[in-house]
């Protein structure tokens, strides 16, 4: 099995950094060592301000033999992805890749370890719909081509009474009459709950439902840029997924990976 792409991924981690050559080229050295020939950059929309498309095109000149797709991770962070979502919108034409992302319920960040007693007061149930809700509204608002962590909420290991394809099903419906893809991360191996996003069973259902797949490490540091893809290769062999979505101008293409 050839995964050769990494859509999810970081250089700005946690802070605003503005694009630069310094900033980026680690990415493309890593991503050639490990075999990825097609990324895309999709820092966390509140920091939109630091992306360059200017610097992302630099880039691209420089790793000529690399395929660079500019994107972004848009999210319901309350207080900024309305900002976030304008700035989408504006660059739409000079972005080939969006991530839809649900990081909060309200103003909860669920997914923070500092917010982690937050389940604790919580009905787990209530809990996962709320969430769900959410992301049915990210659908509806639009302007994103994939689905980034679907079953995130199961970070810290709360998880609901029905099994978790029952609770995402209508989702999966949703996502697969909007002709959205959906992301397998490997960055659940490296949290608490020690599983991939999303779930065995969810992955099934996508495919069943003809849902194009994306993979990704969700990366914050270069040396994370495709983490764990061997046990990655596992999980795909595993569940059928033969083949990967990527995305030029938020025009997906599938490719086979077998
Ligand atoms: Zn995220
Ligand atoms: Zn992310």
């Amino acid at each position: 099995m050839k995964l050769f792409s990494d859509y999810h991924m970081h250089p700005q981690a946690h802070k605003l950094q503005p694009y630069s050559q310094e900033l980026l080229q680690p990415w493309a050295d890593r991503a050639r060592l490990r075999g990825v020939s097609d990324f895309a950059l999709t820092d966390h929309d509140r920091y939109h301000e630091a992306v360059c498309f200017d610097e992302i095109e630099r880039f691209r000149e420089r790793n000529p033999d690399l395929k660079i797709r500019s994107g972004i991770e848009l999210d319901n962070d309350p207080k900024s992805s309305a900002a976030g979502r304008a700035w989408v919108a504006r660059h739409w034409d000079r972005l080939d890749f969006v991530l839809g992302s649900v990081h909060y319920i309200g103003d909860w960040m669920f997914d923070s370890a500092a917010q982690v007693d937050g389940y604790k007061t919580r009905n787990i149930d209530e809990v996962y719909e709320q969430y769900t809700a959410e992301l049915d509204r990210m659908i509806v608002l639009g302007h994103i081509d994939s689905l980034s962590h679907l079953d995130l909420i199961k970070i810290f290991k709360y998880f609901p009474t029905s099994p978790l394809v029952d609770v995402f099903t209508p989702i999966l419906e949703k996502i697969a009459h909007a002709g959205l893809a959906m992301e397998i991360s490997t960055a659940g191996w490296r949290k608490p709950v020690g599983i991939q996003y999303p779930d065995e069973a969810i992955v099934r259902k996508a495919l069943e439902l003809g849902i194009p797949i994306t993979i990704a490490s969700d990366a914050h540091a270069p040396a994370e840029l495709s983490k764990d893809y061997e046990k990655l290769a596992d999980f795909l062999q595993l569940t059928g997924v033969k083949e990967v979505a990527v995305f030029e101008k938020h025009k997906a293409t599938l490719v086979s990976i077998m």
